[in-house]
């Protein structure tokens, strides 16, 4: 009997009971009548800052106001400068671009397919005013020297930890080391609601204050307004799911990091296929399982034709997007990104993938190169 395709993703039930577990506290929810800024949220903010290690967490609506937010919360605007990788999800740029900054692209590593301090600190010039890493794919920036390369140059630091909740640079958790941090609970995150939601985090009482008031209108009290803030707001629904998903994260890491290990060991050595490399002190919760092939096309034809769906993240770097050739850049100023772009391709790798579907990933990928 054919197999069913195999798709990129799946929400499947993992670990067993969860979805139970799901339903039950949106029921609750809806029931308890209180749809706006409820208990549940500041309960869920309070337990996403401890999972974390992080004096504060401020649940908003997405993680492209989360960014939008940190960037205000540092006065970040017109005339500034912000630093991001020329390779990432377009929202990053999207934010800068929007807070009235220029983004300053630059090149990934051609390793980690991070930013690194390297790169950063030949982008920077007296209009800088942060630096905006991307823990790509879920793999930790190497934070150590992007901490001090900002202090030195006296930068903000916002960590964009979207695609990496639970992972560590040295032990401790991404979305601990930047001045204010954003992250997504898109439903397909490592750590996902079932709609929009995202979060800013920060240890300075001072950032967490301004983006309390400034998500919420600008309200001191209600109806009493001290900015002209937005609505950017932590749906309760969304809390009460991400309440119970936040307790089941690290089991659903494990098993990504599990999955992961598998399609390394087994995918070695076939064809030219370069598989993700892990800096050393850089933990990796793998968001995105990316290989990359100089036939990356083709292989995935190949798959798709075997009923395996793939991703590519992402085809288009953020310098040879129409939305930024008003930044002037040109295909060859980044060529690693550019690179990345033209071989990357994402397996399917999500918590509850069968053992018999990853074993026929494989073998499909073996296939097209024997
Ligand atoms: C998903 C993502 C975002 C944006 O999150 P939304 O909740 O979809 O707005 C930002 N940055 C990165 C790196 C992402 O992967």
């Amino acid at each position: 009997m054919a197999r069913a395709a195999i798709l990129y993703f799946e929400f499947r039930d993992f670990p067993e009971g969860a979805v139970a577990a799901v339903e039950e506290a949106l029921l609750q929810a809806v029931r308890s009548q209180r749809y706006i800024l409820s208990e549940k949220v500041t309960a869920f903010e309070q337990e996403f800052a401890t999972a974390l290690g992080a004096a504060h967490a401020i649940g908003v609506g997405n993680g492209y106001d989360a960014l939008l937010l940190a960037l205000k919360a540092i006065g970040a605007g017109p005339g500034d400068e912000v630093i991001v990788p020329a390779n990432t999800f377009i929202a990053t740029a999207n934010a800068v671009a929007q807070a009235g900054c220029v983004p300053v692209l630059v090149e990934p590593d051609a390793h980690t397919y991070n930013l690194t301090a390297a790169t950063a600190a030949k982008a920077i010039t007296a209009r800088s005013k942060a630096i905006l890493p991307v823990h790509l794919y879920g793999q930790a920036c190497e934070m150590g020297a992007l901490v001090e390369l900002a202090t030195t140059q006296n930068l903000y630091l916002i960590e964009d930890f979207a695609q990496a909740h639970g992972a560590t640079y040295g032990g401790k958790a991404v979305g601990t080391f930047g001045n204010v941090n954003a992250t997504s609970f898109y439903p397909t995150k490592n750590l996902g609601a079932l709609g929009d939601a995202g979060a800013v985090v920060t240890n300075n009482a001072t950032i967490a204050a301004f983006i309390r008031q400034y998500h919420n209108y600008g309200e001191t009290a209600k109806y009493h307004n001290q900015l002209i803030g937005i609505n950017s707001r932590l749906d309760v629904l969304q809390a009460a799911v991400l309440q119970v998903k936040l307790a089941f994260l690290q089991q659903a890491t494990q098993e990504r990091q599990r999955l992961a290990q598998l399609y390394l060991s087994e995918l070695q050595e076939v064809g030219e296929v370069v598989l993700p490399f892990t800096a050393p002190g850089c933990s990796h919760v793998f968001h995105v399982f990316n290989i990359r092939s100089s036939h990356r096309d083709a292989l995935r034809a190949h798959l798709l034709a075997l009923g395996i769906h793939t991703a590519i993240h992402y085809p288009v770097p953020v310098h040879l997007q129409p939305a930024y050739s008003y930044l002037g850049y040109r295909p060859g100023d980044f060529p690693v990104a550019e690179e990345l772009a033209a071989t990357s391709l994402s397996l399917p790798l999500f918590p509850g993938l069968r053992e018999d579907e990853q074993l026929a990933i494989i073998e499909a990928v073996k296939k097209y190169f024997r």
